[in-house]
């Protein structure tokens, strides 16, 4: 049996199977304290010989397992976890621990299973509670020196909006995440009606990063997923706009296959965290 976690901000997906897309058994856990939340992942793999483990997990965290400092959370991205060491929280479960980014791991999921197949130079983009992004080069997720963090990147701010980052206010995850949103218009995302000025200003917003994205990874894919996604409608919006700042400088293609949904639906991180496995 191997086994999977998408460690979220607000819950974690636990499960075990035979391969990726033959799941044995899948719990969801509320990511609480780290000892609660441990606790309750540590019993929940009790039951199971787990040859590998694959994690997907939200960061800042080292990446690199030659450090001792592997799978080790640098920041207070979620309150009460700097400092904590997934991998040595985890180490009891299996021998075999392979960590990553939950959007690396999602792009993964992808390229395996879902709507990148084929696609060495693909991108995953998570838009929700934060902006997350994902790079998989020839096929494998790209960690560079440290890891990506394109989701804070910085983006033009026309009309000087306030953004919600705690750490730079106004980069692309200030500007354009679901909390982002709730901060401009007064009104939880998901309220907004489809006809609402909002959606057009969120294309506007996502264009920008993502022809960012294109202009430095040259993408065969890029796929969108997270809670803001789900409004089906912004994807053309989002097309239309990164055709417009584009402006036929280059051929890329259809955008219509360039930019689209995933495959796996909401399955990519946790199917994804088992591909870190293979
Ligand atoms: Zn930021």
């Amino acid at each position: 049996m191997i086994g999977g976690i998408e460690f979220g901000g607000t819950k974690c997906i636990v499960c075990v199977a035979k391969n990726p897309l033959d799941i044995f058994e899948i719990k969801e856990i509320p990511t609480s304290d780290p000892n609660s939340t441990f606790l309750e992942i540590l019993s929940f793999f009790n039951n199971f010989k787990i040859s590998s483990l694959g994690v997907g997990s939200f960061g800042p965290l080292v990446l690199d397992s030659e450090s001792t400092d592997y799978g080790l959370l640098v920041a207070e991205s979620k309150k009460g976890w700097n400092g904590v060491n997934i991998f040595s929280e985890l180490s009891s479960v299996s021998s075999n621990i392979f960590i990553d980014t939950d959007v690396n791991a999602a792009a993964l999921g992808e390229y395996h299973y879902g709507a990148g197949k084929l696609c060495e130079n693909l991108v995953y983009v998570t838009v929700g509670t934060g902006i997350g992004v994902g790079v998989l080069l020839g096929g494998k997720p790209h960690i560079g020196n440290f890891h990506l963090e394109i989701g804070h990147m910085l983006i033009p701010n026309s009309d000087n909006f306030r953004g919600i980052c705690a750490i730079h206010g106004n980069c692309w995850e200030g500007l354009a995440s679901g909390p982002s949103m709730q901060s401009r218009w007064g009104i939880e995302a998901t309220k907004l009606p489809e006809k609402h000025e909002a959606w057009q200003k969120e294309a506007e917003l996502l264009a920008i990063g993502l022809v960012n994205i294109i202009s430095n990874h040259s993408p065969d894919k890029i796929i969108l997923g997270g809670g803001i996604m789900n409004q089906k409608h912004l994807f053309n919006k989002i097309r239309s706009n990164v055709d417009k700042i584009w402006n036929q400088y280059t051929q890329l293609g259809s955008l219509s296959e360039l930019i689209s949904e995933p495959g796996l639906g909401k399955n990519s991180g946790i199917i994804g965290s088992m591909c870190l496995t293979l």
